[in-house]
Order: C-alpha cells, then sequence, then structure tokens
C-alpha cells in the first residue's frame, strides 16, 4: 500500500462475459473511503452501482484491480478469507430485506451470530439490545409477514450489526420503502456513522438522501463521474 485511506479500490474492473458480448459493469474505477465517512453512490440504473458495493464487500471477486481494507487486498483473498472477511467486518443491507420468513425478528438477527462462535444466551442478549437499538423493542417475537416494510427493514439493520462490524454497505435500502419509514431508515444510518464511528456505503436512487451522507461518488457506465464532499445541497 502506498497511501493510508482505510479502504482504497484500484483501477477496479468487472467484467461479465455474456454470450459473445462483454459487459463492463467496473470498467477501472479508483476511490479512496476513510473510516467514518458516509458515502452515497448514486448512478443511473445498471452503472456499476451494486457491483461496486458487492466487491467492497467481499460477495464478489474482480477481473482486475485492487480493493485495500485496513491493509489487506481483499481482491486476493480466496473465498474462505473471503468468508472471514464478510464475517468480522462488514455488515448488508439490501433493498429487498433478505430476512428468513419462518423466523422471528430476534432469531432472523441472532442467525448470523451462530457461525461466529457466540453463546446461544449472549446471542439473544445482544441481538436483542440491537432490535431494541432500531425501535423494535416490542416486536422481536414477530415474524417477518407480522412486520411493516420499515420495521423489516430495521430488522436487517439490526442483523447486520450483530458480528460489530467497520463496515455497512446498503444497496437502496430505502428502494422498497416509503418516504417515512425510509426517512427512519436513514436516522438509523446516520447514528451508526455519527455515534458509532462506522464507515457506511449507500447505493440509492433517491438523490434526497445525499443529504444524510458526508460525501457521494456518481457513476456513469462503470466508471466514476464525479466524486463530491459534502450534501447533494452544498455541492449543487
Ligand atoms: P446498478 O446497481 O448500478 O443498477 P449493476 O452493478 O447491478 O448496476 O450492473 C452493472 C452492469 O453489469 C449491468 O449492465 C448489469 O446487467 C451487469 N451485470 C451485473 N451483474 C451481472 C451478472 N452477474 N452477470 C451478467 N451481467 C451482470
Ligand atoms: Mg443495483
Amino acid at each position: 500500500m502506498t497511501d493510508h485511506s482505510f479502504i482504497q479500490v484500484r483501477t477496479l474492473h468487472r467484467h461479465f462475459q455474456m454470450g459473445t458480448e462483454i459487459v463492463h459493469a467496473l470498467d477501472g474505477v479508483d476511490v479512496a473511503i476513510e473510516q467514518g465517512d458516509f458515502m452515497g453512490i448514486v448512478g443511473p440504473s445498471g452503472s456499476g452501482k451494486s457491483t461496486l458495493l458487492y466487491l467492497i464487500g467481499g460477495l464478489d471477486q474482480p477481473t482486475s484491480g485492487e480493493i485495500w481494507v485496513d491493509g489487506t487486498d481483499i481482491a486476493a483473498l480466496d473465498e474462505n478469507g473471503l468468508a472471514q472477511y464478510r464475517q468480522k467486518s462488514i455488515g448488508f443491507i439490501f433493498q429487498s430485506f433478505n430476512l428468513i420468513p419462518t423466523m422471528t425478528a430476534l432469531q432472523n438477527v441472532e442467525f448470523p451470530m451462530l457461525f461466529a462462535r457466540v453463546s446461544p444466551s449472549e446471542r439473544t442478549a445482544r441481538a436483542t439490545k440491537l432490535l431494541e437499538m432500531v425501535g423494535l423493542g416490542d416486536r422481536i417475537h414477530h415474524k417477518p409477514t407480522e412486520l411493516s416494510g420499515g420495521q423489516q427493514q430495521r430488522v436487517s439493520i439490526a442483523r447486520s450489526l450483530v458480528n460489530n462490524p467497520a463496515i455497512v454497505l446498503a444497496d437502496e435500502p430505502t428502494g422498497n420503502l416509503d418516504s417515512k419509514s425510509g426517512g427512519e431508515v436513514i436516522n438509523i444510518l446516520q447514528r451508526l456513522n455519527r455515534e458509532e464511528q462506522r464507515t457506511i456505503i449507500m447505493v440509492t436512487h433517491d438523490q434526497s438522501l445525499l443529504a444524510a451522507t458526508t460525501r457521494h461518488i456518481q457513476i456513469l457506465d462503470g466508471r466514476i463521474l464525479a466524486d463530491v464532499r459534502g450534501s447533494y445541497e452544498q455541492a449543487n
């Protein structure tokens, strides 16, 4: 490493072979992200936003390039190394919540700890505390179908935090929510950033949400068009 950014993405390419065509989902991305950034990623559908997020989260591997996170190039890790990296360092929040429908809110939040060697009583204590933190202390025994969309997304935020990740990645976290529930989700993400110093990277279509971020990048056709400090309002 030649500098000391927390996350340093270098000349990142992700190509997909589709029949005889090659799709350049990422076409040479360079970006540095500091600890404590709340970074938005905006751009039209198909521009490569999710691909970049998944690569930083170790859910996918690049065609070429480097992804340095806290001193390790995760692009060079094997499947085992990536699994450890995800468990230790990353929380994921998806647009569609991805909760397990047969499990209660509490069981959903406990679930990732099953693989992290946490004792059952500690699992329950930690999951309960996180569900209280997202305002669902009175809903811990409800199943996803018994919760609103906004409540389900707050369960998924609690789940993303159980292994105490330094980095939280959110892919259109308010995309399936009304504006009030979406606002609550953004407020929680902002709290995680400001009060707990977690690094947050959030893909969004909604320019108004950028007011909650500390910076954002714009992506088009797999390339970064702009890297903007401060909120959207300030930038424009
Ligand atoms: P965004 O999140 O900005 O909408 P994506 O990162 O999902 O865009 O996709 C970027 C481009 O890569 C799109 O053209 C998409 O069709 C393509 N792509 C993404 N994932 C795959 C895949 N697994 N196989 C083939 N093409 C893919
Ligand atoms: Mg996407």
